[in-house]
């Protein structure tokens, strides 16, 4: 074997392990050798001068494709190490998330590693697909249900009132879905738990999350024996327990208590993280839970809110606003209904801030979808119209608690575990020579002290203030 023919075996080995070992360097070496050998066997090879004309020009056009290969190589190969470097970068944004909720809590663990295969694969498919994040606030009047959908998995959170069971199935039935990951009761108020039996008997389940508390109502019964005779158990949420859907991730913010008077401040609440956007649910969180979670501190700044207890006036509270500081701002609402909903204070609240303001009452089913960026609706915005200023009859405004055999209970009935305490009138404080007036946490009616409306709740206000937020004044105590 010639010495030619030896160099040039030895460079292709060499070749072969560099390529293997680092394709960076194999693909400049395969580049640049091949011609620099060819260059120097014209100059100096004595044995190569001696070869036919014919040899010469297969070697030749031997080491001159090598040269060309490698510069093919160095293309692809510098090419395909800058989609690394995304790709890199991309896993490592997924691992900060993942390690931030695995801070927040460890319970759903093999729920966890579950998803993170299938997302494995959906990455495999398309490293930057997101997907889309899909939020149906779906219309079943004065209640609550909202389907959730990314990438094939779903959640339902709350399920309308008993009667709106067949709605919510077919809705559900249109949108292709045949399994639920997660079912959110948000609090066993008969407007959120209503059709849940119904659902969880007609959809493959993954998860139920319900409050620790109960209802002493048919409707609650009826859930629990479903999910009883489902096999199933329903998980209690746990602040800072978080979970994926698809490519989003929940957090559970709320309930922080455990002796709420009022049912509504059990309700779970519940961020959505997808991308850069973000949702609030609150289900029918009032006051007092949405000061818990300001307090404790949470990042509750979300892109999009779902007002909390169909926009009443004792939900969305200024501060607790002012930390969501949404863009968007969604509520499910009956028409007409005969709680006054959405409060005026609260649309004045929306309004003052500039939040554009969706309702299920005015855009019927609303719509809201995501990329990861940017948030498009199915429909205009609607007004910041209030429905307690259409209020003709001065009724009992507060919702009042059941005797415990209430079966079947009317939306929105404070159906309470135990009975709230009686609380004493609060000592009128007179400013300036203004006259206290009392409101109450749902009514649009303001009431002087010890009026029969005062019964369950009273907030003390300035008359000039009660009348600046659209309170009127009670019929009956003429305040
Ligand atoms: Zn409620
Ligand atoms: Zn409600």
């Amino acid at each position: 074997m010639s010495n030619t023919t030896k160099g040039f075996i030895a460079s292709f080995i060499f070749l072969l392990f560099s390529i293997q070992l680092a394709p960076k360097l194999g693909a400049l070496f395969l580049a640049i050798a091949p011609i620099v050998y060819l260059v120097y066997l014209f100059k100096k090879g004595v044995k190569f001068k001696s070869y036919s004309k014919n040899v010469k020009n297969i070697i030749s056009v031997l080491l001159i494709g090598l040269t060309l290969s490698g510069i093919g190589g160095i293309l692809t190969e510098f090419g395909v190490s800058s989609n690394k470097t995304k790709q890199i970068a991309t896993s490592k944004s997924d691992n900060i998330e993942e390690n931030k909720s695995k801070e927040d809590k460890n319970s759903v663990k093999n729920e966890k590693d579950k998803e993170k295969k299938v997302e494995k694969n959906v990455t495999a498919v398309n490293s930057n697909e997101l997907g889309e994040l899909k939020v149906h606030f779906i219309n079943v009047g004065q209640a609550d249900s909202i389907l959730i959908e990314q990438n094939n998995h779903s959640m339902l959170i709350d399920t309308g009132n008993n009667a709106d069971s067949n709605k919510i199935k077919s809705y559900l039935d249109n949108q292709g879905i045949t399994s639920l990951d997660y079912i959110i009761g948000t609090h066993p108020h008969e407007d959120h738990i209503g059709g849940m039996d119904y659902i969880i008997n007609c959809f493959k389940v993954g998860k139920i999350y319900l409050p620790k508390t109960t209802a002493n109502t048919a409707t609650f019964r009826d859930l629990a024996s479903a999910i009883k005779n489902k096999g199933m158990q329903a998980t209690a949420p746990i602040p800072g327990d978080s979970f994926k859907l698809g490519n989003a991730t929940c957090t559970i913010l709320a309930p922080n208590n455990s002796n709420y008077k009022n049912l509504n401040d059990w309700s779970i609440v519940l961020r959505i993280n997808f991308g850069n956007n973000s949702f609030l649910f609150t289900g029918d969180a009032e006051a007092i839970s949405e000061m818990e979670m300001v307090k404790k501190g949470l990042d509750l700044k979300a892109d999009l809110l779902k007002v909390g207890h169909h926009g009443s006036n004792s939900s969305t509270c200024a501060n607790f606003l002012e930390k969501v500081s949404p863009k968007y701002a969604v509520i499910s609402v009956g028409k007409e209904n005969s709680y006054g909903h959405p409060g005026n204070s609260t649309m004045n609240r929306l309004k003052n801030k500039g939040v554009k303001v969706y309702r299920t009452d005015e855009n019927g089913t609303v719509i809201a979808t995501s990329d990861g960026k940017y948030i498009n609706f199915n429909c205009n915005p609607g007004t910041y119209s209030a429905g307690d200023n259409k209020l003709k009859v001065d009724k009992p405004q507060e919702p009042v608690a059941k005797p415990s055999n209430s079966t079947k209970s009317s939306s929105n009935n404070n159906v309470v575990s135990k009975p709230a305490p009686k609380v004493a009138p609060a000592p009128v404080q007179s400013q300036n020579n203004e006259q206290t007036v009392y409101v109450t946490r749902t009514g649009s009616k303001y009431h002087s002290g010890g009026c029969q409306y005062l019964r369950k709740s009273q907030i003390p206000m300035k008359k000039s203030d009660a009348i600046s937020q659209g309170y009127s004044p009670c019929s009956k105590c003429r305040p």
